[in-house]
């Protein structure tokens, strides 16, 4: 028994469907539709400092994305708040990056969900993750491959299913760049591979619309309202890679990576090179933000 506490304490633990296991030995089934067809939705959640940021937020989007796809979550939006603390109440975690899952279930191998009676449940937690950690700026490319178009694989949905994500990635890695950013189908620049984009000209802050098939993002839109309170006008808008090219500023924000200058894109220097001036302010005020206990659910 002591063993197995001890075994369960040295790695974070992991909850799946109401039982808390360790990380190595938490598993699911190779018959569950999240695995086979990408037949879920989740969310990327931050604990600082004890409070969960914009916890309630993320529930909410994540039910939003469950009821696009049919997916009956068998829990309230309450029981699953109270599932998320108490992951990371058992890892103990002060400052972590919560991964909550919810796939359509084991069923057979066809692709009828009616055969999956329950969903699967899953919620990692990690005390920490590293994203872009470049504070002077990174560079990215225009990606070939086009975001999904607003339709069953849009990412308005945050749906398991990256591939059109991860193939992007791929290109960047593959470019010896940091980061790639995707164009829709009119040639609209439309966000990150798991960020949204702003754009910063002549004192104006400009983001694609969610329309043109982005992830309507919980930091985009404190960005937005933050930058708003500080005097700048915020907008949303079509944005070219010719606008993109002569910003002044490029930035992109999400949870896991907060908020990122863009330096370069396709080798165009952006505005210096160098972050801008309302980047580093929104960086500095972001940093209050999410130690404001106001802004989330405490864990303790
Ligand atoms: N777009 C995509 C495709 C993402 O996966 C993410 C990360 N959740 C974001 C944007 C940023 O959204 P948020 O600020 O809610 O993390």
């Amino acid at each position: 028994m002591e063993k197995k506490r001890e075994e369960l304490m040295s790695e974070p633990v992991v909850y799946i469907d109401g039982r808390f296991s360790s990380k190595s030995r938490a598993k699911i089934s190779v018959y569950d539709h999240g695995l086979l067809y990408g037949d879920g939705v989740f969310e990327g959640i931050r604990v600082y400092n004890g409070i969960i940021f914009k916890l309630k937020e993320h529930i909410d989007r994540l039910y939003r994305s469950a009821h696009t796809l049919l997916l009956q979550i068998p829990l309230t939006k309450e029981e699953m708040i109270d599932k998320v603390l108490r992951t990371i109440r058992i890892n103990g975690f002060k400052d972590a990056y919560i991964r909550l899952i919810v796939t359509r279930g084991v069923g057979d191998l066809g692709l009828d969900s009616r055969k999956c009676p329950r969903p699967t449940i899953i919620i990692i937690a990690e005390p920490k993750i590293e994203l872009h950690q470049n504070k002077m700026g990174i560079r990215a490319i225009i990606s070939w491959v086009k975001r999904d178009s607003v339709d069953g694989t849009t990412h308005e949905v945050k749906s398991l299913n990256y591939l059109n994500s991860v193939l992007a990635k791929i290109e960047a890695n593959n470019a010896g760049v940091d980061e790639a950013i995707y164009l829709n189908q009119n040639g609209h620049i439309v966000e990150g591979v798991a960020e949204n984009i702003f754009v910063v000209k002549e004192n104006i802050i400009i983001t694609p619309f969610t329309c043109s098939g982005s992830l309507p993002g919980i930091t985009r839109k404190e960005i937005m309202k933050m930058a708003a309170r500080l005097g700048y006008k915020v907008e949303e808008g079509n944005i070219t890679p010719y606008e993109l090219f002569n910003a002044d500023e490029v930035f992109f924000t999400g949870t896991a990576a907060e908020i990122v200058p863009v330096i370069e894109i396709n080798g165009r220097s952006i505005g210096d090179g160098k972050p801008g001036p309302i980047t580093k302010l929104l960086i500095a005020e972001f940093k209050k933000l999410i130690q404001d206990p106001s802004q989330g659910i405490s864990v303790f």
